[in-house]
């Protein structure tokens, strides 16, 4: 397979992250989720109790950070220094607090840089929200995925029950409609569709087909 660099964008719950797996996986590629790298900022400011929209601390604590995945017998794992975070920042306050800390221009200007960098060498597939727009808007192949918000918040509360997080459909539902939001309406790099993305709505497809969908559109970019 030719060397590409891929980019997946779209909303929370699309499922972007199991598709991009897959698809990195088929085709023998890395896989980046780029929403961790915004988590991982997100459970480090946290922690250290910094406001979501203190610019100066933001930048120092970026300043001070190295984010790294590594894989392993576990698969994918998420490192922040030299703390494995890759379960820590799986939860819906993390979640909200990413949202708030990637409209602040030292997280995205910080991340920029670790996601270039880690792009450098191609055959990755990233997935995100402004990978196609602005993190690599060279990208060879670029897709949006979306599904209608019941179906998106249903997927979420489904891995959020699963991992036994306390919460309701409805409260993950409002949760992710005002994150949606939110990334869609910021200055910085707002969730949006690059205008030559290949569209996907996932609503009425399962995991499998979505991947199929990707990937026979891959094929046929490099035939
Ligand atoms: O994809 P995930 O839900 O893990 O992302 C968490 C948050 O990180 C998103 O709601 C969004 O605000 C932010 N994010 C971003 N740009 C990206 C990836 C994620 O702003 N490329």
């Amino acid at each position: 397979m030719k060397v590409l660099l891929i980019t997946i964008d779209g909303p929370s719950g699309a499922g972007k992250t199991t598709v991009s797996r897959l698809v990195a996986e088929r085709l023998g590629y890395t896989y980046v989720d780029t929403g961790a790298l915004y988590r991982a900022v997100a459970l480090v400011a946290l922690s250290e109790g910094c406001e979501p929209n203190d610019d100066e601390r933001l930048d120092k604590i970026c300043g001070h950070l190295v984010l790294r995945f590594e894989n392993g017998s576990q698969g994918s794992r998420l490192y922040a220094n030299r703390d494995d975070i890759t379960e820590d920042i799986r939860t819906q306050e993390i979640g909200m607090f990413a949202s708030a800390i990637s409209a602040r221009s030292a997280v995205r200007k910080y991340l920029l840089g670790v996601q270039r960098e880690m792009g450098k060498s191609g055959c990755v597939v990233f997935e995100g929200r402004d990978m196609g727009t602005v993190v690599f808007p060279w990208a060879d192949i670029k897709f949006y995925l979306d599904a209608d918000l019941d179906t998106r918040a249903q997927r979420r509360y489904r891995e959020l029950a699963a991992r036994h997080e306390r919460t309701s459909l409805a409260e993950v539902r409002e949760a992710m409609k005002k994150r949606d939001n939110d990334d869609s309406i910021r200055t910085l790099s707002p969730l949006r569709p690059a205008h030559d993305a290949i569209r996907i709505d996932s609503t009425s497809l399962d995991i499998d087909q979505v991947v199929e969908v990707i990937l026979s559109h891959i094929r046929e970019c490099v035939k």
